[in-house]
């Protein structure tokens, strides 16, 4: 009587016991997908300001060049990113502000290209002075 009645109490246990475990695995499924679904969006979300950050730094960099020409610069010249002369060559006569937050500073001479001060930023192509970036 009392072992039937522990059996008859196991099983009674047992059967509601299998549901919620699929329900728990359910649950743990689909937050792990969500977590996995933030973590992808949080990359794309970073490429995107990276690239648009590196076309900012292009246009920087093009403004630099065409304005390193127009004043008969030499390509080992150092140039500021606030003159505002070089500015004028900017959509807006101003210096693109980066997506996230970083500074950005010129080049060390009209030869490298301008940098940005979040890692990963940053111009990877051979400059038109033929200059690599540093
Ligand atoms: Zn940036």
């Amino acid at each position: 009587m009392n072992t039937e009645g522990e059996m008859s109490a196991g099983q009674d246990i047992k059967q509601p016991n299998r549901f919620p475990f699929f329900k728990v695995a359910a649950a743990v499924g689909v937050g792990i997908i969500f977590v996995i679904g933030l973590v992808f969006e949080e990359g794309a979300r970073k490429r995107r300001a990276e690239m648009t950050c590196i076309a900012y730094l292009k246009q920087i960099d093009g403004a630099a060049k065409a304005w390193a020409l127009e004043n008969k610069k030499a390509p080992s010249d150092t140039y500021s990113l606030t003159e505002p002369t070089m500015l004028a060559y900017l959509k807006g006569s101003a210096l693109p502000i980066c997506p996230l937050g970083g500074t950005y500073s010129p080049g060390s001479r009209f030869y490298d290209v301008p940098k940005c001060s979040i890692p990963g930023h940053q111009l990877l192509y051979k400059t038109s002075m033929g200059g690599y970036p540093r």
